[in-house]
Order: C-alpha cells, then structure tokens, then sequence
C-alpha cells in the first residue's frame, strides 16, 4: 500500500465557469448587495432546500447564531445553556450577545443535547436560563419535535445551531435554525450563514437586523443590529453552490458509505456517528473506545493519514470560556476525545480508506497460534493480518 500523506478536508466550491453566468447577471442590474436579485434568489431556493418558510441571509454562520439568540433570548435573563460539546463559534456567538454559557452534558452516543438533560440540570442553575442552543453533531438532523415539546413545557426558548446539517433538514418549524455557508461545510460559498424559520415575522426582524434595523420602506433604524448581509457576489458563488449541490451531496455519501462498509467487513471496534451517510458531512467522524484511542491515533499519525478532533475536547477546556460555568460534563469529557475526525472528500480512492480504516482496532482479536482452543470452536481469522 501507498505511504503518501492523505489529507483530512479538501474543500470544494464551484469553478469560475459554473459561477460566471451569475456573475454576469450582476454586471447587467449592476445591485451589488441589499438584498439584491442574486441574494433573494439564494434566499428562495435554500428555503425550498431545507423547508423553511423563510430564510434570513447571514454573514456567516457565527453572525447567524447571534442574530437568533438576540431575537430568541428572554429578557433580563443572562444564562444560556448550550452543550461544551461544539465547535467554539458557538459559545463565541452566545458571549457576543451578552449571554453567560452554561455548559451542560451532551449524550453519549448521539453526541447532542437531549431536552432530558436540560431538565435534569436546571435545578442546579442559579437561575432561570434565557434561551437553550441546541447543536447539530458535526451535520446530523436534529430532533426538532422533541425540542418544539420541551419548548411548549417550559417555556425557555430553543434555537438550533444546525451550522453543518444545511442538508439534513426537511423541515423547519417555530425554532429557529442557524446554518453555516463557510467553505468547510457542504454548500460552502467562502463565508456565510443563514437563520431558517417559519414564521416570517421573525425573519423579517431577522432581515432588518442583518440591515442596521432598517424595516419597511423608510430609512428607519426600527430595530438594533447591524451589517450583517451578504454581496451579491457571494450570492452568485451560493446560486452555483447550489446547482453543484446533489452531485456533492452523493460523493460525501459514498464516501460515508466507503468507511461504513470497510469498518463493518473488518470488523472494527470503532463506529460512524449514527446514520451517516444516511446524512452527509464534511467532519466525517469515526469514534472509538476510550482505550482505543492514543494507539489508534499513532497509527493514522505513522501512516500520515491526517486526522482532527473538530471540537476539541469541548469549550470548557478553551482559555477564553474558562470562567463560563458548567454543570456535570461526565460523558462530554470520556465521549471528545474518541471522536475522531477521518479524511473526507472527493480526492479519496478505495485504497485510501482500506489504509485508513486499517489503523482501528479489530473488534475481538484471534487467538494466537499456539493457544489451544476447547474442542468444536472456530477459529475466527485477525483479519488485520489481510
Ligand atoms: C461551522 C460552525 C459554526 C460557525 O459557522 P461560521 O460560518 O464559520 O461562522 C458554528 N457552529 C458549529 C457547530 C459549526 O460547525
């Protein structure tokens, strides 16, 4: 087999040919951003995409999150619980808007939030929360329905940061949904965001606070916010991200289905998050058992084969989060460092993933030659040694 180094992301947006004839639309009605006719278009067709009545254009995916929690959060209220357990844009997003984290414990196979963990731990906060931001797992679906009943029980306010999962969404309903447009996630454009939701009384607040508060016809700051729009450029990029998103979409599930089908014919102790490939990502993960995990990293690290842990060990482990509280995070700390992010994009072959997948452990290992064996047993091949 190769020995040549394998990268972990490759990104892939659309080329200068699939993005020149929106380009060319720009030239002719010469808007080049306030919701012009590129942008609009966008907006439409990621609402037809992902089920959303409406759809509110962000600068990125962070600013997307903001936007929500400014919109969502009860007032006089300072906490917001959210999981350690996210990429720190998350817990960047809440401190920006004046909220306190209050990092709580995530499940530990389906790597989320559960509203049974919300309402176990608030008892022990010191006060009522404003809001609950829920994540997506690296672009899983998220459990909306459950969550819509948390919502109506306690009447503390959900917003989703589904930045990875634009395309694992059928529908959206009365929480909002923040995704992320950046390069690294599966419609990339460079940088942007978009918040989903079905009320267009929210998004339209939404729209005016991406536009310094400007609401109606008149140049009337009705509401705070601030520039958080994007050009007609990067609409142009969005439009042909788009067009070049179901043959995307299939080259991410068959490399899902790739490692799904390797792990299982050799007989890994090592998993996929639940349903991937089912669902597409571009932070493919593979989790291991606790042990497993420093040999199992030295043989990807031997073998060159890059690998990341997406989210860290979770945000309570970040300098700039360390004075946020957190509320009994057993499973964030055993389940972060076993998930463990593989190579994921179009540049890899079959042979790629054999490699790959032959540096995780094998489920149960063979006995050896010279052990003997109780009569009538069979003797099951280490299938590492293939
Ligand atoms: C990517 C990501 C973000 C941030 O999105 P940007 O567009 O980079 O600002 C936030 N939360 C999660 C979970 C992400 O994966």
């Amino acid at each position: 087999m190769s020995n040549l180094p394998i990268k972990v992301l490759v990104p892939s947006l659309p080329s200068v040919d699939q993005i020149e004839p929106y380009l060319r639309r720009i030239d002719l009605a010469r808007v080049y951003s306030n919701f012009g006719p590129l942008a609009t278009g966008f907006a439409q067709r990621l609402g037809g995409l992902t089920g959303a009545n409406s759809v509110t254009l962000t600068s990125n995916g962070t600013s997307a999150i903001e936007i929500a929690l400014r919109l969502r959060a009860l007032p006089n209220r300072r906490l917001c619980v959210m999981p350690s357990f996210t990429f720190v844009a998350s817990a960047h997003a809440v401190c920006n808007v004046g909220l306190t984290p209050a990092f709580v414990d995530i499940d530990p196979v389906s790597l989320v939030l559960t509203p049974e963990i919300v309402e176990a731990t608030l008892p022990q906060l010191p006060e009522l929360p404003a809001v609950v931001l829920v994540i997506s797992a690296f672009g899983a679906p998220i459990d909306q329905e459950s969550w819509a009943r948390f919502q109506t029980r306690t009447g503390i306010p959900v917003v989703f940061d589904a930045a990875a999962a634009v395309t694992a969404l059928s529908h959206v309903g009365d929480a909002p949904v923040c995704v992320s447009l950046h390069a690294t996630k599966v419609l990339g454009i460079g940088e942007g965001g978009a918040i989903l939701s079905s009320d267009p009384k929210f998004s339209e607040r939404a729209t005016a606070m991406t536009g310094f508060g400007f609401m109606g016809a008149e140049r009337t700051s009705a509401i705070r916010g601030g520039n958080f729009r994007i050009s007609e450029y990067a609409a142009a990029v969005g439009l042909a991200a788009l067009d070049a998103l179901p043959a995307k979409v299939d080259m991410l599930r068959n490399v899902a289905l790739a490692y799904r089908t390797k792990i299982e014919a050799t007989g890994r102790r090592a998993r996929l998050q639940e349903g991937a490939g089912d669902w597409v990502t571009m932070s493919l993960n593979i989790i291991v058992e606790p042990e497993d995990v420093q040999a199992t990293i030295a043989k990807l690290d031997a073998q060159k084969i890059q690998w990341r842990r997406w989210w860290g060990l979770g945000c309570h482990l970040h300098p700039a989060f360390a004075d946020c509280p957190s509320f009994g995070l057993d499973s964030t700390n055993k389940v972060a460092p076993t998930v463990i992010g593989v190579p994921c994009h179009d540049g890899l072959s079959a042979e790629d993933i054999d490699r790959i997948v032959a540096c995780f452990p094998i489920a149960t290992h063979a006995p050896k030659v010279h052990e003997r064996l109780p009569a009538g047993d069979l003797i099951e091949q280490d299938v590492s040694m293939l």
